[in-house]
């Protein structure tokens, strides 16, 4: 904390510094004093602490969400911002009560493991079935088994994951595996967990809400033992016992606080993070630390009595592990907003250091980034990457024309504990996370007040950008495609006639 305050001195003489060489304009002294608030000893460490430690991991649909949602109103009401809750509905829930596997045969022992989203249950008895094993999931690993697939559970071996890169990799390799899987009539897909010494962690079955099979990751060890006994001829079954609460249609809600603009109040600057997370861990990195800083940045401005020309939006989702559903809901309740929606960021890649934005394949951002930026330039370099990314609630912003950008992290620890039940709170950099706050709100400010020159896209420019950039095959990974081709998913107009 104290080299935190040093830094912040430092930070605090360098803006004075570059205010009196450039003379930039009054509003400067504006996101200098933010700045320097949200670099300081703010709420934002005990935030923290309550939603996560307090309230725990928070799956849509459960109670902790819930209670998470009452919370975040609180807060946001304390700081004094208008804030209203938005309920929208999810197709399907889904909570795992209990997985249990036995492994039989040759050898016997009973590997820990959890459901994959969406798993079906089995009965309660279980599942009993040949463990077979699938290889990397591939085409030639499903050919290699033949008709012995059908009926069996396939065990998949996985890559140690270490960063970002290994998590795309891992969700673009799920889509092949299962297809592959389901068409050969598996009884069920078992994951070799990514994560070493017995972590384990929630991965997401490519199918998402349609999965109909029993899906499951198995502590990586006992996985390998697997499959160094199959590998000597040894003759394995797999007894799953998977307990899930499945159910229909429900309600979530997500919570948008708002700073009206002085200027231009009907043009919205929104910028959200998800308060949802899966519940092995206690989503911290996974997006509880990002929460608290829209919570932060929003109790400063009103703290310091700071308005800007825009109007602000602080979205905290939900459902976004269920496929972003909350932020997808919002662009079609909001309809008639969207064409004043001037820019939405994402914030969701933990606590690392915040090394730039995704400009999502809108190259009219990169300069008004910088600009944005320039007040927090010491805490940079910033670069920025031109392409689309799917994963986070930018996407129906993205699909809507609207220019969109999301937070780029250092990896730092998020790769490793993504979704992991040692997502908690001491994974979270609480000093990094007050610079990446300082960052977020001058882009926010910047961007609040700036003359811009983009308006939204309409949809054969977004049809573009998916044939043109690797946005495609982000959408296969996560099965949106379909979505966008039968406009299910697709680009909302406005209503017209009132
Ligand atoms: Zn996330």
């Amino acid at each position: 904390m104290h080299n935190l305050k040093t830094q912040c001195l430092r930070l605090l003489c360098l803006l004075t510094l570059l205010s009196a060489t450039h003379g930039l304009l009054a509003q400067t002294s504006e996101v200098d004093q933010l700045v320097g608030a949200l670099l300081g000893e703010t709420p934002l460490v005990s935030d923290l602490q309550e939603l996560c430690d307090e309230i725990g991991g928070r799956p849509t649909g459960s109670a902790a969400n819930l209670k998470s949602v009452d919370w975040a109103l609180e807060k946001f009401q304390q700081a004094g911002v208008n804030v209203r809750k938005e309920a929208f509905t999810l197709p399907r829930f889904w909570l795992e009560r209990s997985s249990e596997t036995e492994i039989t045969g040759d050898v016997a022992f009973t590997p820990r493991v959890v459901a994959m989203t969406f798993s079906a249950a089995t009965p309660e008895t279980g599942l009993t079935a040949p463990l077979l094993d699938g290889g990397k999931g591939t085409e030639a690993d499903f050919s290699r088994l033949g008709d012995a697939a059908n009926g069996a559970f396939i065990l998949i071996e996985t890559e140690e994951l270490l960063d970002i890169d290994g998590l795309f990799a891992e969700y673009a390799a799920a889509v092949g595996t299962e297809a592959h899987a389901f068409a050969a009539g598996v009884a069920g897909v078992v994951y070799m967990s990514s994560r070493p010494k017995g972590l384990l962690y929630r991965h997401n079955a490519s199918r998402g809400f349609d999965n109909t099979h029993p899906m499951l990751v198995m502590e990586r060890e006992h996985a390998k033992r697997a499959f160094r006994l199959l590998r000597r001829g040894k003759s394995l079954n797999l007894t799953a016992r998977i307990d899930v609460d499945s159910r229909g249609e429900y309600e979530s809600y997500n919570i948008i606080g708002e700073i009206p603009g002085t200027e231009k109040p009907g043009e919205i600057i929104i910028i959200g993070a998800h308060l949802d997370s899966w519940g092995l861990g206690t989503g911290a990195n996974d997006n509880g630390c990002n929460v608290v800083m829209m919570i932060d940045i929003a109790r400063q401005m009103k703290r310091l009595g700071i308005q800007s020309k825009r109007t602000i939006r602080f979205a905290l989702w939900n459902g976004e592990e269920h496929g972003m559903i909350g932020s997808w809901r919002y662009t079609h309740a909001h309809a008639d907003e969207l064409d004043n929606h001037v820019m939405a960021l994402s914030v969701d890649i933990g606590s690392g250091r915040i090394l730039g934005f995704f400009t999502s394949g809108r190259g009219e951002l990169l300069e008004p980034v910088m600009r944005a930026l320039q007040p927090v330039q010491g805490l940079g370099p910033f670069q920025q990457i031109n392409q689309p990314i799917v994963g986070t609630d930018n996407y129906d912003f993205m699909m809507q024309g609207i220019a969109n950008l999301v937070a780029n992290h250092d990896p730092f620890n998020y790769g490793p504990n993504y979704h992991a039940e040692s997502d908690t709170y001491d994974k979270v950099d609480m000093r990094q996370l007050r610079l990446n706050a300082a960052i977020v709100a001058a882009l926010t400010y910047g961007f609040a007040n700036m003359e811009v020159t983009w308006q939204r896209q309409t949809p054969i420019n977004v049809q573009d950008l998916i044939d043109s950039t690797p946005l495609r095959t982000q959408m296969d990974m996560f099965n949106l495609y379909p979505g966008w081709e039968d406009g299910s998913r697709g680009y909302v107009l406005k209503t017209t006639a009132k």
